[in-house]
């Protein structure tokens, strides 16, 4: 079994304890995995903060390239980090090779093309110049979830790099590999000792400590609301700015004018990484008129899901990340039930697979208020609710304590531009679901997050925006 340490100060360095990285897939082990604590963390930041001046002083230029090395050691790898991703995550292998690696790859090409082209404002006052740069913040604490462990650390550190910082990625616990593979991908590619630097460990130890950091300059998170609560109030007594991603609870509204076979697309689509994404509307409100025809179709669909080995090509279905996810979600399905809701599919963990499959699963008759309407499963479970006309669905959609994103699938342009203003979500989706492009802002509302990232919002938050202000010079 490999021995996973952490990445400090270009060196690979040891803890004297370590904890077991299991699969997913038959939940064997396949890591030890270094179990890193204040004493890494404090190491780790001081590696970050000596590499900091240097890296800071690099040309912009030298940064880009340097970042499109790293995206050319990902993209000879993409077989390798996906293989390596779905053994640690349980996601699909299809999904790793054919769209996340890739991803990955553009996270590094994008930031650093952006870098380049950062317009930088400058307006002139009775004579007076200003001029707004963008300056690097520091050292950076990048703490990243299980469901979509590289796409998702890496959509930090491109930025947060090429604004010229330099950074500590604590990975999350149940996903560690791929974030070890990538401290070997930015060493080859020549990215200086310290710039990048990976504790690996559990959040209440090494992600705790790391928050806590006298000299890290921001903090970038992305996982659940309460652990958010725990960041922000150890950010809060250093003011240290947080950039916080979280979960939701978002809504498909289905409208009767809608393409009833994309609706029905768009609603499988909600399944995607076994229910394990944040984006995921899974709460279908379907108009009165078409929910009988659309709850056939989406039934059948579901049935007809192919549930099994994540490296299998042809599974649209893998496991849940951990058997205590599992039981979390079975226990957001027996409540449901318990409080009334109507099984149209699924409800359990799938017995013929045994293991961490759950069966895809479709709530509907679901009293008001009930729990599975307002928690985030981050499961395969869907639920399905009608409504009468445009006001209650909108009413409905807003109705938790989440705001990150929302589907319309309507026939008409009129209605989607009455509906989508009055939708709290920092993304909206017409006819398309997860149409992602690096220049526009990704975040939520609400309870769904804190700021935004994304092409210029992501150099807004890991730099410190400076305005200097020059009198006329003295002919
Ligand atoms: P989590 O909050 O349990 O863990 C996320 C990370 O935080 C892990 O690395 C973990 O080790 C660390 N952590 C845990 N406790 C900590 C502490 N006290 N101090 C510092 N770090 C700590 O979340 P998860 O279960 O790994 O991920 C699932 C959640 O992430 C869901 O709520 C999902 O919606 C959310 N998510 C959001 C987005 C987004 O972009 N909005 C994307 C993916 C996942």
């Amino acid at each position: 079994m490999s021995m996973v340490e952490h990445w400090i100060g270009g060196e690979r360095v040891s803890s004297g304890a370590g904890f077991t990285d299991l699969s997913p897939i038959d939940e064997q082990p396949v890591a030890q995995v270094a179990r890193g604590g204040e004493r890494e963390v404090r190491q780790a930041v001081a590696a970050a903060k000596a590499a900091f001046p240097a890296w800071a002083r690099t040309s912009r230029e030298e940064r880009a390239r340097l970042l499109h090395a790293v995206a050319d050691g990902v993209e000879r790898r993409v077989e390798q980090l996906a293989l390596l991703e779905t053994t640690d995550n349980g996601a699909l292998l299809r999904s790793h090779l054919r769209g996340v690696m890739p991803r990955v790859a553009h996270n590094f090409r994008f930031f650093a093309d952006w870098l380049l082209g950062l317009k930088h404002d400058d307006f002139e006052t009775r004579g007076h110049t200003n001029h707004v740069s963008w300056d690097p913040a520091g050292v950076c604490a990048l703490i990243t979830p299980w469901n979509a462990p590289l796409m998702l650390a890496t959509w930090k550190l491109a930025p947060a790099l090429a604004a010229g910082n330099t950074v500590v990625l604590k990975p999350a616990e149940w996903s560690p590999l791929t974030a070890s593979a990538l401290a070997d991908i930015t060493a080859e590619a020549g990215l200086p000792e310290g710039v990048f630097n990976v504790v690996q460990g559990l959040g209440a130890e090494a992600g705790a400590a790391l928050v806590d950091q006298p000299d890290v300059a921001r903090v970038s998170f992305t996982g659940s609301v309460p652990t958010a609560r725990l960041i922000g109030a150890a950010a809060a007594r250093h003011l240290t700015p947080v950039s916080l991603e979280l979960g939701g609870k978002s809504p498909s509204l289905i409208f009767a004018d809608a393409d009833l076979d994309l609706a029905v697309d768009l609603a499988i689509e909600q399944y995607d990484n076994a229910g394990q994404v944040c984006l995921a509307c899974t709460r279908l409100l379907v108009a009165e008129e078409i929910a009988a025809q659309f709850t056939e179709r989406l039934v059948d669909r579901i049935g007809r899901l192919r549930q099994g080995d994540p490296r299998d090509l042809d599974t649209d279905l893998g496991p849940q990340i951990h058997r205590r996810h599992l039981e979390r979600v079975d226990g957001f399905v027996r409540r449901a039930k318990a409080e009334g809701a109507r099984v149209l599919a699924g409800g359990g963990p799938n017995e013929e697979l045994g293991g961490l499959y759950y069966r895809p699963t479709l709530f509907t008759d679901v009293p008001d208020g009930a729990e599975i309407l307002r928690e985030e499963v981050f499961g395969p479970v869907l639920t399905l609710q009608t409504f009468r006309d445009e006001e209650q669905a909108i009413e409905l959609a807003n109705g938790t304590s989440y705001g990150l994103d929302a589907l319309v699938v309507t026939g008409s342009p009129e209605r989607a531009a009455r509906v989508t203003p009055r939708l709290v979500a920092g993304t909206v989706w017409v006819n398309c679901f997860f149409v992602r492009d690096l220049r526009a802002p990704f975040g939520g509302s609400r309870e769904s997050g804190i700021g935004r990232e994304g092409g210029t919002w992501s150099f807004d938050f890991y730099c410190d925006v400076k305005n200097t202000v020059s009198a006329p010079w003295a002919k």
